[in-house]
């Protein structure tokens, strides 16, 4: 039988703007709750956020943008960044995340799949982004440039190369304060789309999950309520400070930095990208109360000599998902931080807007598992047959509640394969559920590689290696890392390739090739391995469990 959470919340009906703003002119706190982690007299209030916001939005649709238009911001974090989301919700348009690091072809990429009209680019990124925008033809005057932030407190918006500076989007101040959004007041209403976050699912390439403002407004309540049951959380929240390090293209670090914390009045401290060692000294230097942390990260805190030279001290919580964690890590976290800081795995994915797992914070945590179903959601473990398996047995984890993605964009064959008819969607996780109710995550049936957090989809770089003119066939799979050098189960991608009898590449040739073409997370790090064959089904498919065994014996399965 499904289970239900233990929990249910009653969840707002309304838009992800009145979420987290209630009106368009209501009073709202002053106090600081974004601030530039480098420059923090550079900062926004949970009232500015709003009035940013509404410029932009009121910009937006005077310079032609339509309600359902899509933007893309390809750009780090900055203070700016959910003033960009929120803009362009107000405006009744779509938004969508790149990665910073995307090269000119998985930009364009993303620009053409979601059909994006206007496209921010951060300053540094600016080559790229011309690059990607003249291969598709995408107009140049439909491109704006977007620095840290700190240029707009210091008026320094000026063009760079004749591309206008985002600022030049916003309405002014008085045409801003007059901006209404639409409230989205019946359910029917909220299922409006949101963003578009981008992954790959189980299977192919990367696709737009269409999250709406029903789910984004969903996940925040659910896991501001798990959050709330500990009995001390009014007076954690009057000390909490946050910092923003994860990228805000990311369903983790959009919702927690953007949305949630805002909410709670927790000042966040947003760090352009991510840099171990400055996260150290802001930790130390704002007494930061809160992290959120993906595993290679986590791992680095409890290895590196540097972190014993900080004063991390001010730390009471830290979360850990996004991929697998080695257990040895939660025991390794505890005796760095000392036992008042528990490390504690949640499981999420994208399609469910960000999280559907979390620990009761009353409750102790169990380090291989990742907690149990946040507020209204339900869940099915099943076997390749798609029939129940018993508890503690292993199987496809198949969730359902109201943070699951509304589809993929554009494919609806692609929503069909991974939400049934009756909305359970299929992870492509498999999990074994414990007695009291908690999950572990186990192993993966999908496609999906995790490389320090961030997706990488093996259909992509196979597509990719295909344009290679000494590459006949392809197969990428994930390798996992043994121990010793490497934490063991950090996931690399690695190739096997059929070369061309009349142009033969070879492997290293191809490698620096491909570093061209992809962005650093999608290089082949775990090696290219040259067969005579691919080993495929009688229709063609990529049989890579025979290839996850075959690297496990040549690499070692630790
Ligand atoms: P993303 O959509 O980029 O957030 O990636 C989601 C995927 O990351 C999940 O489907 C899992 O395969 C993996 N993942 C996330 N959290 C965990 C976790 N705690 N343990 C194992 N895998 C995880």
């Amino acid at each position: 039988m499904p289970w239900k959470s233990r929990w249910t919340t009653e969840i707002p009906v309304c838009s992800l703007s009145t979420y987290l703003f209630q009106s368009p002119d209501g009073p709202l706190p002053d106090k600081p709750v974004l601030l530039d982690a480098a420059k923090p007299e550079y900062h926004l209030t949970h009232h500015t956020y709003r009035e940013w916001s509404k410029r932009l939005a009121a910009g937006l649709l005077a310079n032609g943008f339509q309600p359902g238009d899509r933007l893309l911001l390809y750009s780090a974090n900055s203070i700016f960044f959910p003033v960009i989301i929120q803009g362009t919700l107000m405006a009744g348009g779509i938004f969508t995340g790149a990665n910073p690091n995307y090269v000119a072809r998985e930009l364009a990429y993303q620009l053409q799949d979601s059909g994006a009209s206007i496209l921010i680019t951060g300053e540094s990124s600016l080559p790229t982004a011309l690059e990607a925008a003249s291969s598709i033809s995408f107009p140049k005057d439909k491109i704006s440039i977007m620095g840290s932030g700190h240029e707009v407190f210091e008026s320094r918006c000026h063009p760079t190369n004749n591309i206008q500076h985002w600022t030049t989007l916003l309405a002014s101040p008085e045409a801003g304060k007059t901006h209404r959004w639409e409230d989205l007041n019946t359910l029917e209403q909220t299922h409006r789309t949101a963003v578009l976050n981008y992954s790959s699912g189980t299977t192919g390439l990367p696709k737009g999950v269409e999250i709406s403002h029903r789910n984004y407004v969903s996940n925040c309540a659910q896991t501001a309520f798990t959050a709330r049951l500990s009995p001390t959380y009014d007076s954690y929240l009057s000390r909490a400070v946050g910092l923003g390090f994860l990228p805000m293209y990311h369903a983790y670090g959009q919702t927690r930095h953007g949305v949630s914390n805002v909410l709670l009045g927790i000042p966040t401290y947003i760090m352009q990208k991510f840099e171990f060692g400055r996260m150290l000294e802001y930790v130390e230097k704002y007494r930061v109360t809160a992290l959120n942390l993906v595993p290679p990260v986590a791992v680095a805190l409890t290895k590196r000599e540097e972190v014993g030279r900080f004063d991390l001290s001010s730390v009471e919580q830290a979360m850990v998902g996004a991929a697998p964690l080695d257990p040895a890590t939660v025991k390794d976290f505890e005796r760095v931080f000392g036992w008042r800081v528990v490390l504690k795995q949640g499981w999420g994915m994208t399609e469910i807007t960000c999280s559907a797992c979390g620990w009761d914070p009353r409750n102790g945590t169990e380090a291989s598992q990742v907690g149990e179903l946040n507020a209204n959601i339900e869940a099915m473990i099943v076997d390749d047959a798609g029939l129940e398996v018993g508890e503690g047995e292993r199987g496809e984890l198949l969730v359902r509640g109201p943070n699951v993605m509304k589809g993929y964009w554009r494919r609806p064959e692609a929503t069909r394969e991974t939400v049934t008819e009756d909305g359970w969607l299929r992870t492509g996780d498999v999990a074994v559920k414990h007695p009291e109710g908690t999950l572990s995550i186990v192993d993966r049936k999908k496609e999906l590689i995790k490389v320090k957090g961030n997706q990488v989809a093996p259909a992509e770089l196979e597509g990719v290696l295909l344009e290679h003119p000494g590459v006949v066939d392809a197969a990428v799979i994930v390798m996992l890392t043994i121990a010793v050098i490497l934490r063991r189960g950090e996931e690399l991608p690695r190739a096997y390739v059929v070369i061309s009898e009349s142009q033969p590449g070879k492997p290293e040739e191809i490698a620096s090739w491909m570093s061209q073409r992809v962005a650093p997370h999608k290089r082949l790090a775990g090696g290219i391995v040259v067969v005579d064959e691919v080993p495929k089904n009688p229709s063609g498919k990529i049989l890579r469990k025979i290839l996850r065994e075959r690297a496990k014996a040549e690499v070692g399965d630790g």
